[in-house]
C-alpha cells in the first residue's frame, strides 16, 4: 500500500480551478499547459430534466505529490490554497479511515521516494 494519498471530496468542489494555478505556479508549468492536477467538469441530465454537475479534480502524470514541500513539512499546494477544503492530504491509513465518513470521495495514492 502507498505510505500518501490525497483524498478528494469532490461533493464539496466548486470547480473553481484554484488547485490547477496552484500547482502550476508551485512547479512553474506554463499558461496553457496541464499541471499536477486537472479539474473536469461532468454535465449530466438526470431523470426529470434537472441538471447534475459533478466537479472532479484528476491527478495527472505530472503530479508528484509536492514531494519538496512534503519534505519541508508544506501541505501540497494543490491542498494548500483549496478555499472549499475538499483536498486533504495525509498517511493512506488514516485517509482510508476516513473516506467512508465522506459522502462523495475518492483516494489518489503515492508513494514517496525521500
Ligand atoms: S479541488 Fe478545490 S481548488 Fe480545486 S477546483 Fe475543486 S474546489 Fe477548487
Ligand atoms: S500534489 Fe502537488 S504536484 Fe500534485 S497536483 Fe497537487 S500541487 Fe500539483
Amino acid at each position: 500500500m502507498s505510505d500518501y494519498g490525497l483524498l478528494v471530496d469532490y461533493e464539496y468542489c466548486t470547480g473553481c480551478h484554484t488547485c490547477e494555478v496552484a500547482c502550476k505556479q508551485e512547479h512553474r508549468i506554463e499558461a496553457g499547459k496541464t499541471g499536477g492536477v486537472r479539474v473536469i467538469e461532468l454535465l449530466q441530465e438526470l431523470p426529470g430534466g434537472s441538471l447534475d454537475i459533478i466537479n472532479m479534480p484528476i491527478l495527472t502524470h505530472l503530479c508528484y505529490m509536492c514531494a519538496p514541500r512534503i519534505k519541508k513539512g508544506l501541505l501540497p499546494a494543490c491542498v494548500q490554497h483549496c478555499l472549499a477544503e475538499c483536498l486533504k492530504f495525509g498517511e493512506m491509513q488514516s485517509l482510508v479511515q476516513e473516506a467512508p465518513q465522506r459522502r462523495k470521495a475518492v483516494i489518489y495514492t503515492f508513494r514517496y521516494d525521500l
